[in-house]
């Protein structure tokens, strides 16, 4: 069979289960042949569809994402190794950098920290924005953490990047320029489907309103931003009131940012007096 007749076909049957069939279908073939998705559909004439194809084809029939089948997902400039010990990273949360990149405009982030960094996404993504910045990325999962270094070593990044065990930012000492903050956000009872049935629940879920690890990180952060700095916190989008209220408590300066489907998905926390 052809990779386009291959394509058509798998599509086809991913429709069922996947918004975005096509893709999903090319990106499996690709892995299979291991070459990138490019060079699958530049050179389809003349390749063949390997019979591992159609294993990874029923793994995604049966419902499992993308990116842990192909063990890999791109975020930002950076393409990171994923597993299900880590959140897939999302498009949604680059928006968390780009307002760190409107923020520190022509300056740059010194010292970096990336509360919850699961696959090191955040603070690997800010490093390779910013050649001279270093930083530390704190999980609570210490196979979040095996992911994360070795996305680090991979990127070359790992002499600027310490990754710490811990819970939030306890014990740890800033100040710190940047904070990047993807924690778990929805409500206890929400009721799930598609990929996020894969990931580890202790990356999404926080109590009954989806709060719990909010109203433990906004007490730390005052303590640890450097004067100048910020803080940029993903928000589920309804949560842009409730959260900017525990931050306010604090004393911080905040303003919210949308991401590209036009869903409040960052609060932007300063040090207080400072805009
Ligand atoms: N944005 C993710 C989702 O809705 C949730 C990620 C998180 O809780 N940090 O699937």
């Amino acid at each position: 069979m052809s990779v386009a007749q291959a394509l058509r076909d798998a599509a086809a049957r991913l429709e069922t289960i996947s918004g975005t069939p096509r893709l999903d279908a090319e990106l499996l073939l690709a892995h299979a042949l291991g070459v990138s998705r490019n060079d699958l559909l530049m050179r389809q004439r003349d390749l063949r569809v390997p019979p591992g194809f159609n294993l990874f084809l029923d793994r995604r029939l049966a419902g499992e994402p993308i990116a842990y089948i192909t063990g890999t997902r791109d975020f930002w400039t950076i393409s990171l190794h994923v597993t299900p010990d880590v959140l897939i990273p999302r498009p949604d949360t680059e928006t968390l950098i780009e307002a760190a990149v409107d923020h520190f405009s022509k300056r740059a982030p010194a010292h970096v920290l990336d509360l919850g960094t699961g696959s090191g996404a955040l603070l690997l993504a800010a490093l390779s924005q910013w050649p001279l910045a270093s930083g530390v990325g704190v999980d609570v999962s210490s196979a979040a953490l095996a992911v994360a270094r070795g996305n680090a070593q991979r990127l070359g990044l790992a002499d600027r990047a310490d990754f710490h065990l811990g819970d939030w930012a306890e014990g740890m000492e800033g100040p710190f320029d940047l904070i990047l903050i993807n924690p778990p956000y929805i409500a206890r009872n929400v009721l799930l489907s598609g990929d996020v049935l894969h990931e580890p629940d202790g990356a999404l879920f926080a109590g009954a309103e989806g709060l719990d690890d909010y109203r433990r990180i906004a007490p730390m952060l005052p303590r640890l931003l450097a004067p100048g700095g910020m803080a940029a916190i993903e928000i589920g989008y309804d949560q842009r009131v409730s959260v900017s209220a525990l931050l306010a408590e604090q004393g911080l300066g905040i303003s919210a940012r949308r991401d590209l489907a036009g869903h409040d998905r960052c609060l932007v926390a300063t040090p207080a007096g400072l805009a």
